[in-house]
């Protein structure tokens, strides 16, 4: 069709009288449609008892995407598993894998299953909470699919059409995405958790196969104990900085932390200097979090920090450097020594 004839068209279609509330309903028939032709595959993970939070998350990013939802759940006996994602409502399918190569979850074991499940089920899109597990994983599946990851999205615009940060933070990027399969992980604190009741989905054995690859071994893991809330899931977050000067002074943190019910998190000065491990560490190469509650202690307030901490709803800092960035983000800042002001407050509450 020529540009002429292009604009005849467009004449006629004007001067056809569209009620533009007609459009509307078929753009919207539309689209339900196309989401008809969507699935999603879910990514569950679960510490052998119970399925963790991030997983929740990661089912109403897959929601808000429409189409159908398989989540597969795997696991050397990981049922119990697949029956706490059961009761989350809206799921097409639980497909449950049970093999002995599953032990410690490592990801050159999962690829395969991964593979086997999109090749059998052919899904348009494959979802998880970004986490250590599919920061490894993932990126496996999508090269074998010859499709490019797309990492920690924030926001989903469109089936095709995601949001995502980059530069620590600073910048959103929308992208959209041209691949047959969408592989993605979301970050948790941007996606509300999905509830776990009322649903009654089935579930059924996920593709078997030989899933012991041999590239890798699980020797042994160690878990640090805490009686304190999960870092990212906490509703209160109290983490200190380098101010702190030691190790021994992060009690004043944890006393703290036991009046609110708090997690205590660190920024990576105070883990590099050894005060406290490193799976307390909050921020572009740690964890992501967004508390109601952010307590910075003795935090100077770097991008990569705030980039951990950000969208934390009420941000609290003590500093006793008034010029300290830090103060940009915060909604209520105390210029103070906090070997002062940390005991003041534990004993005022
Ligand atoms: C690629 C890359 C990734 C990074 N990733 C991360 C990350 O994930 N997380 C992260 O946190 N950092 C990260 N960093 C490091 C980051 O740039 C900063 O160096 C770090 O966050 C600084 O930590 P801090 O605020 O504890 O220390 P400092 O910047 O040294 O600040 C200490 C603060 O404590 C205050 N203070 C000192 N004594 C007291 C006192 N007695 N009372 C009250 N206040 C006191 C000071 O005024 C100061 O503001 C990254 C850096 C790079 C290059």
């Amino acid at each position: 069709m020529n540009f002429t004839s292009m604009l005849e068209v467009d004449e006629q279609f004007k001067e056809m009288s569209f009620d533009g509330s007609l459009v509307f309903v078929l753009l919207f028939q539309f689209c339900k449609y196309l989401q008809r032709f969507q699935s999603t595959l879910v990514i569950a993970e679960h510490n052998n008892e119970k399925l963790l939070p991030i997983t929740q998350n990661a089912i109403t990013a897959a929601k808000k995407l429409g189409g159908d939802i398989s989540v597969l759940v795997f696991g050397t006996k990981c049922s119990h598993v697949a029956e706490q994602v059961s009761k989350a409502p809206g799921l097409a399918r639980i497909l449950v894998a049970e093999n002995e190569a599953f032990h410690g979850f490592l990801p050159e074991n999962v690829t395969p299953l991964v593979l086997a499940t999109q090749k059998q089920f052919n899904f348009t899109h494959i979802l998880a909470g970004a986490t250590a597990l599919t920061k490894s994983l993932l990126p496996r599946v999508a090269a074998k699919l010859d499709v490019s990851p797309i990492s920690d999205i924030i926001g989903i615009k469109g089936p095709d059409t995601f949001v995502r940060t980059i530069y620590a933070g600073n910048a959103i990027l929308t992208l959209k995405s041209k691949d047959p399969v969408k592989v993605i992980t979301v970050r948790g604190t941007n996606f509300e958790p999905a509830s776990l009741e009322g649903g009654s989905t089935v579930t059924e054995t996920a593709p078997g196969g030989e899933y012991k690859t041999g590239l890798s071994q699980f020797l042994s893991q160690e878990l640090s104990k805490s009686d304190r809330p999960e870092l990212t899931s906490a509703k209160v977050v109290i983490s200190g900085g380098r101010g702190m000067k030691s190790g021994e002074n992060f009690k004043l943190l944890y006393d703290l932390a036991d009046k609110l019910n708090a997690a205590v998190g660190a920024s990576r000065a105070a883990v590099d200097a050894g005060f406290v491990a490193n799976d307390l560490q909050v921020g572009q190469t740690g964890k992501i979090v967004a508390p109601e509650l952010y307590i910075a202690v003795g935090i100077s307030g770097a991008i990569q920090h705030l980039a951990g901490m950000k969208d934390s709803k009420t941000i609290v800092a003590i500093n006793k450097d008034p010029e300290a960035p830090i103060f940009q983000v915060a909604d209520y800042g105390l210029v103070q020594d906090l070997f002062k002001a940390v005991p003041e407050l534990t004993g005022k509450l």
